[in-house]
């Protein structure tokens, strides 16, 4: 496979699958975790290996590395590997995954920005996303008729915190997620909520439906439910664990065990609750943002140069949602009529947003 993104948390676990199944890894991405990267080269031995800055070359215990975003690229065209598998954060992601169609390659993508920004671009026949809510879906759909689709949230880091302290948090707080370990950037918009919008978004367009919505479940054990028509609802438990959603994504079928079974009887009660735009200020632009799907793109771009912000101790955590909804405002009616705007409108958002 190419693994796009390998030092991080979607990487490293991808990496721990592709090693259970002895998969071999073409190409290994990284950015500046060098010291990891070196441990992943020696176990893995790729053929081709990417860094994003220059300067950290001599680091690297390879002989030909290459680094920027030029070199992800041709390193997608240049392997014969049939898989990418996209972990890179943000909107970086999105050329590397055009690449991966274009080049007719299956491409497993857990840079859900890619769809959250340009998903009428993007060919999604030829994609399996690593994304736990995602997964879900696709596991308990069945052909049978649908009448709406549901998926979960945890509520993140300050689910429980007083309303009134929402302005005083700090960078190490936010970066505590109740039940998931993952990336910075992923673990902010999972306490102020943009990562469910963002998850609704790239569900609607990988299920073509739209009638999702998202409700909290504290535990994260349910990731999904279908209501079907009939009047039936199925629900998709599994543990809080990236390996189950990245192993399918890689083989299509999994005839092994991957995670430990739920035991109901130590799983208890399970609370599902509604989101409140009390807490989560940009729940109210959710359903704008469902009837205008190119919005996701502002709300992505805002959010990048929020959150960047926000990790920099620059902005408080409630401006980061102040930030988002400006940007939606002032760009409500964007209309995307080529991939070319979605670059073009891409730095136009983020230039307002830094201004
Ligand atoms: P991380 O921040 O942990 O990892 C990001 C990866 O991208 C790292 O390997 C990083 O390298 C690399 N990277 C960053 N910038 C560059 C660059 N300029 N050039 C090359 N490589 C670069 O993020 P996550 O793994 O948490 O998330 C990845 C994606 O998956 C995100 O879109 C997220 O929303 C999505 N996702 C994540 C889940 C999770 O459980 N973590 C669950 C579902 C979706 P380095 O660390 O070396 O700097």
């Amino acid at each position: 496979m190419i693994l796009l993104g390998s030092t991080g948390s979607i990487g490293v676990n991808t990496l721990k699958m592709a090693k259970q199944f002895k998969l071999n890894v073409e190409v290994l991405v990284a950015g500046k975790n060098i010291d990891l990267l070196n441990e992943q080269i020696r176990v893995f031995k790729p053929s081709m290996v990417v860094i994003a800055d220059k300067r950290d070359i001599s680091r690297v215990n390879f002989s030909k590395v290459t680094f920027g975003e030029e070199a992800i690229l041709e390193a997608i065209t240049r392997a014969k590997s049939k898989l990418v598998v996209n972990a890179l954060v943000g909107f970086l992601g999105l050329k590397p995954s055009l690449e991966a169609i274009k080049n007719g390659k299956k491409l497993a993508l857990a840079n859900k920005e890619s769809l959250v920004v340009a998903g009428k671009f993007l060919d999604t026949k030829k994609i399996v996303p690593i994304d736990s809510e995602h997964f879900g879906l696709w596991y308990l759909l069945q052909d049978k008729a649908i009448s709406s689709m549901t998926i979960t949230a945890s509520g993140g880091a300050f689910r429980d915190l007083d309303l009134k302290e929402l302005s005083n948090v700090s960078v190490e707080d936010a970066l505590k997620h109740p039940s998931w370990k993952m990336g910075s950037k992923i673990t902010i918009d999972s306490a102020t909520m943009v990562n469910k919008v963002f998850e609704l978004l790239e569900a609607s367009w990988l299920f073509d439906n739209s009638k999702i919505n998202a409700v909290i479940e504290r535990k994260s054990l349910i990731h999904a439910f279908i209501n079907f028509l009939d009047g039936s609802t199925t629900a998709h438990l599994a543990r809080a664990n990236m390996c189950l959603p990245i192993a399918y994504a890689l083989l299509g079928k999994i005839n092994m065990p991957i995670l430990e079974p739920l035991n109901l009887l130590e799983l208890g009660a399970l609370k599902f609750e509604e989101i409140s735009s009390k807490r989560y200020a940009i729940w109210e632009y959710k359903d704008m943002i469902l009837q205008n799907k190119d919005l996701g793109l502002v709300l992505n771009a805002a959010n990048e140069v929020a959150v960047a912000k926000f990790l920099n101790k620059e902005i408080p955590f409630l401006d980061i949602s102040k930030i988002c909804i400006k940007a939606l405002e002032k760009f409500e009616n964007i209309k995307l009529n080529s991939i070319e705007e979605v670059f073009s409108k891409n730095a136009e958002v983020r230039s307002f947003c830094v201004s």
